[in-house]
């Protein structure tokens, strides 16, 4: 097998540097995620060893703003001076399983159905992923609840914590073999083993949940789950697989931009319509709406939740919502209640 140094991963960033811009997990003053190996950043320590920084790779391949096209107005005629459409190498070193997922929903979203969004598109075939597989779950980690394989990450490269030994570096995809082939002089080969997979300190049953959510449209719990919460939004900007984003534009005289950003579906403007109606107006039927698309509406178009149990939103919630509770609630409560 491919063993990667723990000592010789800085020098292999460089190399992939030299062709690609090169995202690792690190702390820096915005907080912890991935951000670019650059002269600036690569003197702080790489967050290897740690579950999820704060902030998920999602960024790289949505960013939270991104200029779409030019625009020039001629009288009542508007035309499309240039399009923003970014297509750089870029590789994404040690992402966790979870993370991987959610990524994966974001191709599902933007590239299947009919759809392809050519911004997501232009991004998403020059980007490489290495993932870093999981032996020990943190306290706020649920990933194999939500059908996610903590040890294998969705990536083109698979990176494993073999202790001293090093990494061992799997490849998985042909674009893994074509990195691979790139950094080989970093590689040795040797024979070691993975960890064993601790158990998870979180225990999640979301089994039949997305089924019994059918029937629960009405159901008098969401009114009491949704109290603590004051909308803040802060839930669906952390987490790595919401994917929701509105379109503005930008104009000075005749010409401008449009452009678009991450949206909320827990604001009210959210769902607001021209005619000055909403069909969500409550906080309520907000949160309700988020989680049913988290755990029923997603998983019935692609067969799989749109939550990755990475635990994000349990973190950063200010009213103390966790996720988990909710699954917990969904599954014991009778369904047939108050309706
Ligand atoms: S972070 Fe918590 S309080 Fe804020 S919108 Fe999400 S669930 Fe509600
Ligand atoms: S809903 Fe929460 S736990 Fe699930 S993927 Fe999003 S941030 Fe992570």
């Amino acid at each position: 097998m491919k063993i990667l140094a723990k000592d010789k991963v800085a020098e292999l960033l460089e190399k992939i540097a030299q062709q690609a811009e090169v995202y690792v997990p690190m702390a820096i003053e915005q907080g912890s995620g991935f951000y670019p190996w650059t002269e600036d950043n690569k003197n702080q320590p790489l967050l290897l060893d740690a579950l999820n920084v704060y902030n998920s790779p999602k960024y790289i391949l949505f960013p939270q703003t991104e200029r779409m096209y030019d625009l020039k107005q001629q009288g009542q005629d508007l035309s499309i001076d240039q399009t923003h459409e970014d297509s750089s190498p870029r590789v994404i070193f040690g992402v966790r399983a979870c993370d991987a997922r959610a990524l994966r929903s974001l191709d599902d979203v933007f590239l299947t159905r009919g759809f392809e969004d050519s911004f997501y598109k232009a991004r998403r075939d020059n980007v490489t992923v290495i993932g870093n597989a999981c032996y020990a779950p943190g306290a706020n980690c649920f990933c194999e609840a939500m059908g996610v394989d903590l040890t294998e990450p969705e990536a083109d490269v698979i990176l494993r914590d073999a202790g001293n030994d090093g990494y061992i570096w799997e490849s998985k995809t042909e674009t893994g073999d074509k990195l691979t082939r790139a950094v080989a002089e970093f590689l040795n080969d040797k024979e070691t083993k993975a960890p064993e997979a601790k158990s998870f300190q979180t225990q999640v049953d979301y089994d039949g949940v997305a089924e019994k959510l059918k029937g629960m449209f009405e159901h008098p719990l969401w009114e009491k789950m949704a109290e603590p919460c004051v909308n803040c939004g802060a839930c669906t900007y952390i987490c790595p697989s919401c994917h929701c984003f509105d379109i503005q534009v930008k104009m000075w005289g005749d010409s401008g931009y449009r452009f678009r950003c991450w949206d909320s579906c827990m604001y009210a403007e959210y769902s607001a319509e021209a005619g000055g109606g909403n069909p969500r107006p409550s906080g309520v039927e907000r949160f309700r709406n988020r989680f049913l698309h988290k755990l029923e509406f997603f998983s019935e178009r692609y067969g799989y939740s749109l939550c990755t149990g990475c635990g994000r939103c349990t973190i950063v919630c200010p009213a103390g919502v966790r996720i988990t509770d909710i699954i917990k609630a969904i599954k014991e409560v009778d369904s047939s209640v108050g309706l």
